[in-house]
């Protein structure tokens, strides 16, 4: 099953690259949509602040191509949002729109959202799939999460030994060892040097 998933993650890995840099405190996230027959209805990419989200620019441009979306299955590299920000949540507008199936690649670390986007999502009896690509994932939206949800990392940070923190974390978040370290002294969390 896994297996099967991986590569339509990695078409939605590499919309969210379009988007990095562009989302002002958005997360730079990718979203494809695909047919029960294996074919890709639309995707798309989060848009700038308060415009749409990854999932809702997959389903517009599926829509523009004249596809349904109805018993789609739509990969998103992160959790589908749960609550009425800038903009709708995109796991009401999901619903919404009869997709069948929901991969998503990584957990959203707001705690506004860090899991009440699935379950909105199986609530309204649609299968969840989760943690499909997830460690690259997290190192593609590191940058995001050590600016916006630092409190991940510094969950992580706490439970590590002092000496390997430094590596340890850049390599979860995907950034140089010299960012890491600039981010645990801005967080007052011991590292490598005293
Ligand atoms: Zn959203």
């Amino acid at each position: 099953m896994t297996v099967e998933h991986e590569p339509w993650m990695r078409v939605a890995m590499q919309e969210a690259e379009l988007a990095r840099g562009t989302t002002g405190d958005n997360p730079w996230v990718g979203c494809a949509i695909v047919s029960p027959r294996g074919e890709l209805l639309g995707c798309g990419h989060t848009q700038g602040p308060a415009e749409d989200h990854a999932e809702i620019a997959a389903a517009r441009d599926a829509q523009a191509r004249g596809h349904s979306v109805v018993g789609a299955t739509l990969y998103s590299t992160l959790e589908p949002c749960s609550f009425h920000g800038r903009t709708p949540a995109c796991a009401r507008s999901i619903a919404s729109r009869g997709i069948a199936l929901v991969v998503t690649g990584m957990r959203d670390p707001n705690p506004q959202v860090n899991g009440a986007g699935a379950q909105i999502l199986r609530d309204a009896g649609i299968e969840v799939i989760e943690g499909i690509c997830e460690l690259e994932i997290r190192r593609q939206l590191g940058v995001w999460v050590l600016e916006y949800h630092p409190q991940e990392p510094l969950e992580r940070a706490q439970s590590m030994k002092r000496e390997v923190r430094r590596d340890r974390l850049a390599a979860i978040y995907g950034v140089t060892p010299a960012r890491m370290e600039e981010w645990l002294a801005k967080h007052s969390i011991p590292s490598i040097r005293p």
